[in-house]
């Protein structure tokens, strides 16, 4: 059971884990034991094989930290001090590449499609046609900040036909979205331990060719983000360079085999797409509406329009939320009103259920009748449709 002093984290991140996940928490390892180096290896292989990687063409390189940290690893040991990366930014998280490039004192150019709009690959072809010198393509695999699912897969062939890099900051998708390296080209990926797997925060893991981390070597502005070097150590010795995060392993290892006994990847995308359809078709009979039309709407965390009644305040309905055992999400845009819902984490259709009926409890709470946007913010979604 969960109460409300132990709720359901509908978040993209801390998420609801398994108690079993939790519970391989509750004994210490220590870093040079044989036993946690078998770990570190079984984790780096199974994330592999999550991955496609039957050739034996990537590594795994897991590294202390959250996902941005990951992220700013893979940017600042793969792209060259004299790069050039195109960001494709439509959110917070493709904003925050182009900031961490700007820290890194590596050029990039932004494209920056807005809130919800995806990049497509007719615009980053035009893009990379008109200049020759841009050396890597960064894009976000499901944005979260909106939940949109960005077309990866055509801008990986734009890319590659038109002799680019590609990274991809894939923390929200890996694991539930297909992502696989012998159809997706790709030089590098990021995740993190606290997303579709579902384990507990503390570190993220770079899936890059082991000839793009050969590559790597002396690129990086950081010693402790240091791809090549986490890499070599990690090869040589089966060690975390530094202090690892021994329990967020630990109970990584646990998450991975409750991945692999749901059935892998393709299993966790049915039981998330069915969250979001329950939540979805829940919530529009409330009057809620999604932000996003179908075919860009991810089953990784749906983002709604905030009720148009005067009466509805985000702060009051989260409160009345949590008192019901659910933690939901502000929203992250810039131009309108609206709230988040995750999908994923180790919760199903029937607590997605539960939600929607403390939904209903919170709006009578609130005293709004019906949780219908502004006509106005629909707009928004005529540009997704055209
Ligand atoms: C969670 C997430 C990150 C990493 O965020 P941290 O707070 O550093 O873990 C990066 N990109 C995306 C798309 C994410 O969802």
């Amino acid at each position: 059971m969960t109460t409300p002093a132990d709720p359901y984290l509908l978040t993209p991140g801390p998420l609801t884990t398994a108690a079993s996940t939790k519970e391989a928490m509750l004994r210490d390892w220590g870093s040079w034991d044989a036993d946690f180096r078998e770990m570190t290896a079984r984790l780096r292989r199974s994330l592999l094989d999550i991955a496609g990687d039957t050739n034996g063409d990537y590594d795994c390189v897991p590294l202390q930290g959250s996902g941005s940290y990951c992220v700013e690893a893979m940017l600042g040991s793969f792209v060259p001090r004299d790069g050039h990366a195109l960001v494709l930014a439509n959110g917070a998280y493709g904003k925050r590449m182009a900031t961490t490039l700007r820290y890194l004192g590596r050029r990039h150019t932004v494209h920056d499609t807005g809130d919800y709009l995806p990049p497509r690959a007719a615009d980053v072809e035009r893009i990379l046609a008109a200049n020759a010198d841009i050396t890597h393509v960064v894009v976000v695999h499901c944005e979260t900040s909106s939940g949109i699912l960005n077309p990866v897969e055509e801008i990986a062939e734009v890319t590659q036909r038109l002799g680019r890099r590609l990274l991809i900051d894939s923390m929200s998708a890996f694991g539930a979205i297909p992502l696989d390296v012998r159809t997706l080209p790709c030089d590098a990926f990021v995740s993190s331990a606290n997303k579709c797997i579902e384990g507990v925060p503390g570190f993220g893991f770079v899936i890059a060719k082991k000839e793009v981390l050969r590559d790597a070597k002396g690129n990086s502005h950081s010693l402790a983000l240091d791809i090549y070097d986490q890499w070599d150590v990690m090869n040589r010795t089966g060690q975390w360079r530094f202090t690892p995060p021994t329990h967020a392993v630990a109970a990584f290892i646990e998450a991975l085999r409750l991945h692999t006994l749901e059935g892998g990847q393709p299993a966790r995308l049915a039981r998330y797409a069915r969250n979001r359809d329950v939540l979805v078709a829940g919530m529009r009979s409330l009057g809620f509406e999604p932000l996003l039309t179908e075919p860009w709407r991810s089953p990784i965390i749906v983002t709604f329009f905030s009720p148009s009644d005067p009466a509805f305040s985000f702060e009051r309905f989260y409160e009345l939320m949590k008192a019901q055992g659910f933690i939901i999400y502000p929203g992250k845009l810039t131009t309108v009103e609206s709230f988040r819902i995750g999908c994923i984490g180790a919760l199903d259709e029937s607590v997605m259920r539960r939600v929607i009926e403390a939904c209903g409890n919170a709006l009578a709470s609130l005293g709004v009748a019906n949780g219908a946007p502004a006509p106005a913010s629909l707009g928004a979604r005529e540009a997704l449709a055209a």
